[in-house]
């Protein structure tokens, strides 16, 4: 879409911020309403508009998926009604005989799914650790294996994969590369653009950035038979995203490049007073120079390395759990990508699935509160040690 006057060349930006310049032509009104209406009545020659039916047509959602083909650059784009939904149908549009590659460390809920749904439906996967894209390669298994599975930087240790590397090892062996970017957000990585076939957000996260609406997001780069197997697959198992909280979606994408600015700024203070902190073991954060990710992070990533970073202090998992409930600035909260700090025991978030994460690690999801304020927060939390 263009501005009113025409311009097409205007910045992913200025394109969020006005809703893809939306404007209403009866009223002039400059917010793009929710549509609630579930039916849409047919023309006069009883031929179908743009929108028949909700589940696949919400033309509320449609003004969001609109404006996340601007930021990703992508083909087409679909909304969900959890990040989950938005990841999954990736692997829902699989089929018998399928095999999927992943990376060992992602969010825990798509191992779930892997080990509940996988094998019934005759899918094989196979893990590599986010760091050794060799193993990558070497788990590829050419014609069976139709999808690859990244996330970068990775829940919750911040590990970052090479997104091009990446989509070369999959292209060579003829799968897609699917890679869940909800922690680097569009601001900081077009994924598609380096190669990537899908791109997924818990838009619950930062997209919507205020911790009140849940949502997923997917993207491709172009409209594939897998992609059509996914629009498929939301049309008739119906993952579909609400009116409402697609509205409430496309309030918070306007503010999210400002947000995610902001975020990066708090992280890195964050990071390097951690860093320095004697009570302190490590500090996983790219941004960091010495974070194994951040080579890679920095060729990959635009205008910082994302408002996530994690951290172990001295000690166990009951010295963590203390120091995350001393805490009274940053919320005691799973979750990420609000405006407000949190901070959580990530184990204790995981349900028992067996990840990579030490029992000691401490996840921060930084807001946009001023950093001094939470720097204090975490200094006093850290002294009760
Ligand atoms: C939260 C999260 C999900 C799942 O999103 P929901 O909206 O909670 O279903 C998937 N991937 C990542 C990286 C997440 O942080």
């Amino acid at each position: 879409m263009t501005d009113r006057k025409g311009a097409n060349s205007l910045s992913p930006e200025t394109l969020a911020a006005q809703a893809l310049g939306w404007e209403d032509e009866s009223t002039g009104a400059v917010v793009p309403p929710v549509q609630f209406a579930t039916t849409f009545t047919r023309r006069d020659d009883y031929g179908p508009r743009d929108n028949v039916y909700i589940r696949p047509d919400c033309p509320t959602a449609a003004h969001a998926e609109a404006l996340l083909c601007a930021l990703e650059g992508a083909d087409a784009a679909l909304s969900f009604g959890s990040g989950m939904a938005a990841c999954t149908a990736a692997f829902h549009a699989l089929q018998a005989g399928d095999h999927v590659v992943c990376a060992r460390t992602v969010y825990h809920g798509v191992i779930a799914w892997l080990e509940h749904f996988a094998e019934a439906r005759g899918i094989s996967y196979s893990f590599f650790p986010n760091n050794d894209l060799a193993a990558l390669k070497a788990a590829m298994q050419p014609g069976k294996t139709k999808l690859v599975w990244i996330e970068t930087p990775a829940n919750p240790m911040w590990s970052v994969i090479d997104i091009a590397q990446a989509a070369r090892i999959a292209h060579d062996g003829g799968a897609a590369l699917g890679v869940d970017s909800t922690c680097a957000t569009p601001v900081l990585t077009r994924p598609l653009e380096l190669g990537a076939d899908l791109v997924c957000h818990a838009a619950t996260k930062y997209l919507a950035g205020h911790s009140d609406v849940l949502a997923g997001m997917l993207a491709c780069r172009e409209k594939s038979p897998l992609w059509e197997r996914i629009v498929a697959h939301r049309k008739f198992a119906g993952p579909m995203l609400g009116a409402m909280e697609a509205y409430l979606l496309i309030r918070g994408m306007r503010t999210l490049y400002l947000r995610v600015e902001r975020q990066c700024e708090n992280a890195i203070k964050l990071a390097q007073f951690l860093k320095d902190h004697p009570k302190v073991e490590t500090v996983r954060y790219p941004g960091l120079q010495d974070d194994p990710g951040h080579a890679v992070a920095a060729a990959q990533m635009q205008g910082g390395f994302g408002g996530m970073l994690s951290f172990q202090p001295r000690g166990g998992k009951e010295e963590a759990i203390k120091l995350v409930l001393a805490c009274r600035l940053l919320k005691p909260a799973t979750s990420l990508g609000g405006v407000e700090s949190l901070i959580e025991h990530r184990k204790t978030s995981e349900h028992g699935i067996v990840t990579e994460t030490p029992d000691n690690l401490i996840r921060v999801s930084a807001g946009i509160e001023r950093a001094d304020d939470l720097i204090a927060d975490l200094n006093q939390a850290l002294s009760v040690l």
